[in-house]
C-alpha cells in the first residue's frame, strides 16, 4: 500500500499550493453535501494486529503488555504453529483477543491450486476452533498475497480478508525505536497496524510495544478488535 507519509508531506510552493486548492475543494465539497452523520471513520480507533504466532516465548509476552495497558488485538495465527503451541493460542482467547487465519504455513495463496488453498485455510481453522471454540471468519493473507482468484476462495470458506494500512516492517527488526516511531507517525483513525508476535526474534516489537500503547492512549485512541463475527 502506499505511504500516507508520503502524502501527508506536499514539499516545496508547489506542493503548498496544491495544498491550498485541495483545501478549498474539499471546503466547497463540505458546503455542497447534505449534513453528514457522526463519521464512524472519524472515530479515534485503532486495530492492532499481530501475525505469525502463536509464538511461545514472544506472544506471552505480548498478551502481558496488552493486559497492563487494557488494550485487545486481533492475532492472525499459523495453523501449524497453533498445532506446536495450543496453550498459547488458548491463552489468547481466554484474555478476550481474536484469533484469526493466517494459513497453515503461511505461503504465498497466489502460486496454490484451490484445493491447496483450502487445505491451508480450513486446516487452521480446525486447530484455532479447538483451542478457542470459535471459527475464524477472517483471513489474512501471507506477504498481503491477493488476486482476484485469492478473493473468490476466500469468499468460497467465507473468509473475509484483512490486509492492514500501517506497516512498521517491525519483521525486519529495524529497531525498537524505528518501529515506534514509524507507528506513531502513521496512526490515523481507523488504521489497522500490522505488528508480529511470531516468525523470529519479536524482541524489538515487544520493546515498542509500551510506547506505542501509552502513546495512542495519550492521544486519546481506543483499540478494538477488527469486525471477524
Ligand atoms: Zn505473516
Amino acid at each position: 500500500m502506499s505511504s500516507p507519509r508520503a502524502a501527508d508531506r506536499p514539499r516545496g510552493r508547489r506542493a503548498a499550493r496544491l495544498a491550498v486548492g485541495a483545501l478549498l475543494a474539499a471546503a466547497t465539497a463540505v458546503v455542497a453535501l447534505p449534513a453528514a452523520p457522526a463519521q464512524a471513520a472519524e472515530a479515534k480507533v485503532v486495530y492492532l494486529t499481530f501475525d505469525d504466532g502463536p509464538s511461545p516465548r514472544y506472544t506471552p509476552q505480548v498478551l502481558a503488555l496488552l493486559s497492563q495497558y487494557g488494550v485487545r488485538a486481533t492475532f492472525f495465527e499459523i495453523g501449524q504453529n497453533v498445532a506446536a503451541n495450543p496453550a498459547v493460542t488458548r491463552q489468547v482467547a481466554a484474555q478476550g483477543h481474536s484469533v484469526q487465519n493466517h494459513s497453515w504455513s503461511h505461503p504465498d495463496l497466489r502460486k496454490l491450486s484451490r484445493s491447496a488453498f483450502q487445505d491451508q485455510v480450513t486446516a487452521t481453522d480446525a486447530r484455532i476452533r479447538a483451542q478457542t471454540g470459535t471459527t475464524p471468519t477472517c483471513l489474512r493473507p501471507p506477504y498481503g498475497g491477493v488476486n482476484g482468484t485469492v478473493r473468490s476462495a476466500a469468499a468460497g470458506l467465507g473468509k473475509s480478508i484483512q490486509l492492514w494500512s500501517v506497516d512498521p516492517q517491525d519483521w525486519a527488526r529495524p529497531g525498537r525505536a524505528a518501529i515506534e516511531r514509524r507507528v506513531l507517525n502513521a496512526v490515523k483513525p481507523g488504521s489497522v497496524v500490522l505488528l508480529h508476535d511470531g516468525g523470529g526474534d519479536r524482541s524489538q516489537t515487544v520493546a515498542a510495544l509500551p510506547a506505542v500503547l501509552r502513546t495512542l492512549k495519550s492521544r486519546g485512541y481506543t483499540f478494538a478488535l477488527l469486525p471477524c463475527r
